[in-house]
C-alpha cells in the first residue's frame, strides 16, 4: 500500500516531463503506469508499444482486453491493480529497448514498486522476466512458479499477452495456469517475515526454488542505485 501520495505523483510529474534517454524525441507520451496505488499485484510489462504511445496508458487494444479479461476469471479488476512497463516510452517501430535506455529508466519502475508495494509482482513476456530476474533463462522455463523476489514480493513470471494472442490456446491455458497461482498467493495468509518488509529494507533477493542459473543478488542490480 502507498504510504506517500504525494510521492508518487511527483514521480509521475518527473517522468512526464523526463528528457533521460533519446526516446523522449520520439514518443507522443510517457506511458506511466495506470491502477491503484493500494494494489497488492502488479504487472511489468516490457514497454508501451504503437496504442500505448497514442493514449499514454499501458497495456490497451487486444492485448489488453485479454490481460483484463484474464484478471475477471480470478476475480479481480483492472482498477484493483497496477499495470507499468519497464520503459516508460515507446521504442520506435517496438523494436527491443536498448541497455541506455533501460539505465536510464529503471529508477522509474524501482520507485513505483517501492511505494507501491505489491505482495505480488507479475511481469509479463520474456523481456521484463529476464529483466527483474536477471537471468537469461527463458520464459517457458521459469513461468508456472512463483520466485522470492525484492521488498518480500513474490515475483510470478508469465507470458505476454500478445504471445497469447499469437500463440493459440495452450499459450492462453498456461497463462491461466499462472493467474491462478497469483490468485493462490493472494488469498494465503501474509508470512510474518512478508507482512514485517518495510519497503526501505534492502532487498532480500532469494530465490524461492533452488536454481543455479538464478542468481539471487544478481536478480536484484536492475534496482541498485549508483
Ligand atoms: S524511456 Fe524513461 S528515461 Fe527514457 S525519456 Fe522516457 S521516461 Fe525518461
Amino acid at each position: 500500500m502507498i504510504r506517500n501520495i504525494p510521492e508518487f505523483e511527483a514521480l509521475r510529474q518527473r517522468a512526464e516531463s523526463c528528457q533521460d534517454c533519446a526516446l523522449a524525441g520520439t514518443r507522443t507520451n510517457v506511458v506511466f503506469g495506470v491502477g491503484s496505488l493500494e494494489a497488492r499485484l502488479m504487472f511489468v510489462g516490457e514497454a508501451p508499444g504503437k496504442n500505448e504511445d497514442l493514449q499514454g496508458e499501458p497495456f490497451v487494444g487486444a492485448a489488453g482486453r485479454l490481460l483484463t479479461e484474464l484478471l475477471g476469471e480470478i476475480g479481480m479488476t483492472r482498477e484493483a491493480v497496477y499495470i507499468a512497463n519497464v520503459l516508460k516510452c515507446r521504442p520506435p517501430g517496438n523494436r527491443d529497448p536498448r541497455p541506455e535506455e533501460i539505465d536510464a529508466c529503471k529508477g522509474y519502475l524501482r520507485e513505483q514498486i517501492r511505494m507501491i508495494h505489491p505482495r505480488v509482482v507479475m511481469t509479463l513476456g520474456n523481456f521484463a522476466t529476464k529483466l527483474l530476474l536477471r537471468t537469461e533463462t527463458g520464459i517457458t522455463r521459469l513461468r508456472g512458479r512463483a520466485h522470492q523476489w525484492w521488498l518480500g514480493a513474490m515475483l510470478v513470471p508469465t507470458f505476454h499477452p500478445a504471445a497469447a494472442l499469437r500463440g493459440g490456446p495452450r499459450v492462453a491455458e498456461q497463462m491461466r495456469e499462472d493467474f491462478a497461482l497469483v490468485r493462490h498467493l493472494l488469498d494465503e495468509p501474509p508470512a510474518p517475515s512478508v507482512s514485517g518488509a518495510a519497503p526501505e529494507e534492502e532487498p532480500a533477493g532469494v530465490e524461492a526454488r533452488q536454481d543455479a542459473e538464478l542468481d539471487p543478488t544478481e536478480q536484484m542490480e536492475l534496482f541498485r542505485t549508483s
